[in-house]
């Protein structure tokens, strides 16, 4: 892999394993190192642990040494929208209207190579300045696009999944593709992009009731060809489009058994949103190992609803979950913007789970997975996210042979407020203690943004400094 070497002296913070399995007692699922070392060989992370002990095993390295900051390994989006970037926030529409409104008419300008480049541009900015180092990204039905995302990753040598977009119904004929071409230019994209630098491949039927059986067989006879690669999707969004499935197909007794009907729920099966998925689909992406791409940004924004994350990570049946902005149904980039509002839609599921409106539905064990501490909500954009979709043996945290990807905050950096905020827990030097370094960084999702991102290194380089693009 083409990387830098380097070496970073500061204040870092990881996870180690997943903090839903010490609750009560989270801070054994992270790491803290107050004054650490972290060693880079070409953009692999060589060594790793207290200052004093790395620096005298490597002598004579030349220091980075970034104070005042907490260093975490990067952010990882699990579903973002590559042709999307300009029309985040767009006004007054849920979902099916909001596609044909806004998001069609902007997707088909990407078949145009010089307006995709342009908006390569944006893209990858705005998500090394949220911090965001590696994502799994929608493209368009034109290949262009896909070509143009592809390029651009590589030449900025980020991990990035992303693949040909399928969409054979439901949408404007400009926006479709027949699935014999989905299939014929899917496999050469497959061939020129997959494992070729950091990029993946995900197999991308965009939706299934844009996607007819047909096209649905086309991704699954490619996952059957191309088996190590991904498989990117929505599911269970919103209520109108639940229906629309189940019109579709009579035959299938729910929105996840359309997937299971093709061959495709399983293991690197990525679906976003699963806002209304019931408890047999939550088991039976568990069973898979198929994991569910959270995106409260959007759903509170297209008003689809609020993801029952505590039931998705019950411990009987868990599902792999990360994290996901949905530019543009997400009005923000930033996972430290997903955080928060994850966190408030635990709250709001947990109004209902605390049996004050009706006692049957009371589940105090339900409930208390929903609430997002800072241990939780930075796990699912780290090491959580990297699980969720089969890259934790590259990414997640600062372990040895591991990609050297990591996002420095500033946890005075956000709103006017912060500073005073933030001094009320940890002083000029820094946080002292794990369960500091954890309150400074509720402290940033609960009242920052991307300001609070001051650095963003892929590979062993700095390739964002906050202020400097
Ligand atoms: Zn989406």
């Amino acid at each position: 892999m083409p990387g830098h070497s380097c070496a970073v002296r500061g204040t870092f913070f990881d996870f180690v394993d997943d903090p839903w399995k010490h609750i009560g007692r989270e801070a054994e699922s992270a790491r803290f190192v107050r004054d650490g070392l972290l060693v880079v060989e070409d953009g692999i992370i060589a060594d790793f642990g207290d200052f004093a002990e790395v620096s005298k095993r490597r002598p004579g390295l030349q220091v980075t040494h970034l104070p005042g900051r907490l260093i975490l390994p990067g952010f990882i989006d699990g579903h973002i929208h590559f042709p999307q970037v300009r029309v985040l926030g767009a006004y007054g529409n849920q979902l099916l209207d909001w596609l044909q409104n806004w998001i069609f008419p902007e997707e088909a300008k990407y078949s145009d190579r010089e307006y995709a480049t342009e908006a390569a541009g944006h893209f990858f900015q705005s998500l090394l300045a949220g911090g965001t180092t590696t994502a799994l990204t929608f493209t368009t039905s034109s290949p262009v696009s896909t070509e143009v995302l592809f390029d651009e990753s590589e030449r900025r040598g980020m991990r990035m999944i992303a693949g040909l977009t399928g969409v054979d119904r439901f949408a404007p004929d400009y926006s479709v593709i027949t699935p014999d071409d989905f299939y014929r230019e899917s496999s050469r994209l497959i061939e020129r992009y997959h494992r070729k630098g950091r990029n993946l491949y995900a197999i991308t039927p965009r939706f299934s009731v844009g996607c007819s059986d047909e096209m649905m067989e086309r991704c699954r006879q490619l996952k059957q060809e191309h088996n190590d690669c991904w498989i990117n999707t929505h599911i269970s969004e919103n209520p109108t489009e639940l229906y629309t499935s189940r019109r579709q197909s009579p035959d299938c007794i729910d929105y996840t058994a359309v997937h299971e009907k093709h061959g495709l729920l399983g293991p690197k099966f990525v679906a976003g949103h699963g806002v209304w998925l019931s408890n047999s689909e939550f088991q039976r992406f568990a069973k898979a190992g198929a994991a569910v791409a959270f995106c409260p940004l959007s759903n509170l924004f297209l008003g689809s609803g609020l993801f029952r994350l505590g039931r998705a990570l019950d411990p009987a049946h868990r599902v792999r979950v990360a994290l996901g902005c949905d530019v543009g149904g997400g009005n923000a980039f930033s996972l430290i913007r997903v955080m928060e509002e994850a966190y408030k839609v635990g709250l709001c599921n947990n109004t209902m789970l605390d049996g004050s409106v009706n006692p049957r539905e009371q589940d105090a064990e339900e409930a208390e997975r929903n609430k997002l501490s800072p241990y939780r909500a930075y796990y699912l954009a780290t090491l959580g996210g990297a699980h969720a979709l089969y890259l934790d043996d590259l990414l997640g945290n600062f372990q040895k042979g591991k990609e050297a990807d990591f996002v420095v905050l500033d946890w005075n950096g956000g709103q006017a407020a912060m500073p005073w905020h933030q001094s009320l827990i940890v002083g000029d030097s820094g946080p002292e203690s794990i369960e500091q370094a954890a309150e400074v960084l509720f402290g940033i999702m609960a009242v920052g943004d991307d300001r609070n991102v001051d650095e963003t290194w892929i590979a062993g380089r700095r390739a964002y400094k906050k202020g400097a693009n």
